[in-house]
């Protein structure tokens, strides 16, 4: 607010000119009650969880503003779905300000759904219980997993309610409101250049160019021309990195819109959101991308790229050669062949051993792909299930065939026969016995690489249903479950099991609308 040319809104009309962002503040709610809280993120903070309603709610509501805040909303624009969707916000985020952790470093805490903005167009400014659950849940899941994300501190219950039309059929009903805080270095977006840009707004475009350098990548030192290459490289460097991570784990983030991307490489708004049950690389969650299937798992790294590219036509006029941008765009594909190359092997308990050998072994990633797919493996249940099983297979007297069949069995929705799965696992089995390492040390390896529980689509909806009855206990087993998702933890087996029948096609299951 200091650096960046904010204004003081004297109402909350709907507008769009030349600023970066808008002093605004929230709009009170009637009935701020905490529902769940980030013990881990609070932790890093120096924060204590407070009592479930109080002054310390209410600021995490909006409705307590505290000195030294300067809450305001950032302009962006974005491309949605390829196409170039103008000015969309902030309409419904309200940042409030900075604090500093223990550590020293500084985190932006926002408050998503906390009323209108100038920048909200007609849309009202809020977030419902079931969205804003499911950003709550996986921002933190995704920490825990090794994931870049931004967390989330707080799902505090508004006492008011939403009206949204969920299944966009003209049945609009009201739904119990709710309000995330969540945390992040900074939530500035590709969106946020793309709009000065395309409204020539040059002066603005440099200003948060450098403001974001200066704060968040000082490592590259004063803005220049060559550190605007290279702040762009590393941008992109980092979205690779994110994108690998997803490829990793199986999720599938639903609406890669650039609005949506973080200029950190943080995974940065959970809406139509899924994890990849059965392993299909076309799989959207998202009901509105269903004709065209832009944003399926399979697509994520070509999508960033695009994002990217986007960004790097937003940053041109900052530099007089623009084809300058190009190794960043460049240095996203290499990294992200990299970085995923490297996460499979490692899932699979492999070492890369020479050149020659790492040929081989992309083959056998590539065949990998298309086994699991033909197959409908279950991603998750599968790598955890072979986590165990590798070691075994480093014995004379492992009984292959029985081991393979077991692991069939357990991971595949599929009652086809796995003839190119079972081809993939001897070819497996030949290469991992020649890894120098023993059972044991495989073994842990693997199982800290491949997790046991993730966010399944149906159990966050199981935490949605019962939290709107007013039942906290599921959400609370979830995240207590969540934050170690590579420790065996028995007793909760069953929130690691296949997606039950019955979960196959229910709404917000499987499948997911944007209405949030
Ligand atoms: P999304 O596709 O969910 O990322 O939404 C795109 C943009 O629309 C968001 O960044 C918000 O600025 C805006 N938006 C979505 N829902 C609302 C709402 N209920 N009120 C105001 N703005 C909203
Ligand atoms: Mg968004």
């Amino acid at each position: 607010m200091d650096e960046l040319r904010g204004e003081v809104a004297p109402d909350k009309r709907p507008r769009s000119f030349g600023l970066l962002l808008f002093s605004v503040e929230p709009t009170p709610v009637r009935d701020p009650h905490l529902l769940a809280w980030s013990h881990e993120l609070a932790a890093v903070l120096g924060l204590e969880e407070p009592m479930e309603r109080g002054p310390a709610v209410e600021v995490l509501a909006g409705n307590r503003i505290t000195p030294g805040m300067k809450p305001f909303a950032a302009r962006y624009g974005g491309h949605q779905f390829g196409s170039w969707a103008g000015q969309l916000g902030d309409g419904r985020a309200i940042s409030l300000g900075e604090v500093a952790a223990l550590d020293g470093s500084g985190w932006e805490i926002q408050l998503k759904g906390a009323g209108p903005t100038p920048y909200s167009r007609r849309a009202d400014g809020r977030a419902v219980l079931r969205s804003s659950l499911r950003e709550f849940l996986c921002s933190e899941a995704m920490h825990h997993l090794g994931v870049p994300t931004t967390r989330a501190l707080s799902l505090v219950g508004t006492g008011d309610s939403v009206v949204r039309d969920m299944f966009y059929d003209g049945r609009a009903r009201p739904e119990p409101g709710a309000i995330v805080a969540r945390v992040a270095p900074t939530f500035i977006r590709f969106g946020n250049f793309e709009i000065m840009a395309a409204t020539g707004e040059l002066e603005n475009l440099r200003a948060l160019a450098d403001y974001t350098i200066r704060h968040h990548y000082p490592e590259l030192r004063e803005p220049s021309e060559a550190v605007y290459l290279s702040w762009f490289e590393e941008v992109c460097r980092r979205t690779a990195i994110m994108i690998a991570h997803w490829m990793a784990v199986g999720f599938v983030h639903g609406v890669m819109n650039t609005d949506n991307m973080s200029i950190l490489g943080l995974t940065i708004d959970y809406g139509p959101y899924g994890w990849l049950e059965p392993y299909d690389p076309d799989w959207t969650p998202n009901t509105t991308d269903f004709g065209q299937h832009r944003y399926a798992f399979g697509q994520q790294p070509q999508v960033a790229l695009w994002n990217l590219l986007m960004l790097a036509r937003a940053l041109s006029p900052l530099v007089a050669d623009a084809e300058g941008l190009r190794t960043g765009l460049e240095c996203y594909q290499t990294t992200f062949a990299e970085s995923q190359h490297q996460m499979m092997l490692k899932k699979l308990g492999l070492t890369s051993l020479d050149p020659n050998a790492d040929k081989e072994d992309t083959a056998l990633l590539e065949e990998l792909h298309t086994s699991l797919e033909e197959s409908a493996v279950d991603m998750t249940l599968f790598f955890r299930h072979l986590s165990h099983l590798a070691p075994q297979l480093l014995s004379d007297t492992a009984d292959e065939a029985s081991l393979f069949q077991e692991l069939t069995e357990a991971a595949s929705y599929s009652t086809e026969d796995h003839a190119k799965l079972l081809h993939w696992l001897h070819r497996y089995a030949g290469r991992v016995r020649g890894e120098s390492s023993d059972a044991e040390t495989l073994r842990a390896s693997m199982l800290s690489a491949n997790p046991k529980y993730v966010l399944r689509n149906y159990l966050a909806q199981e935490a949605i249903e019962a939290a709107e009855q007013g039942d906290l206990s599921f959400l609370q087993r979830l995240m207590a479950v969540l934050k170690t998702p590579f420790a065996e933890q028995p007793e909760h087996d069953d929130l690691a099991a296949k997606r039950p029948e019955w979960a196959s096609n229910k709404p917000g299951c499987a499948t997911l609308s944007c209405s949030s």
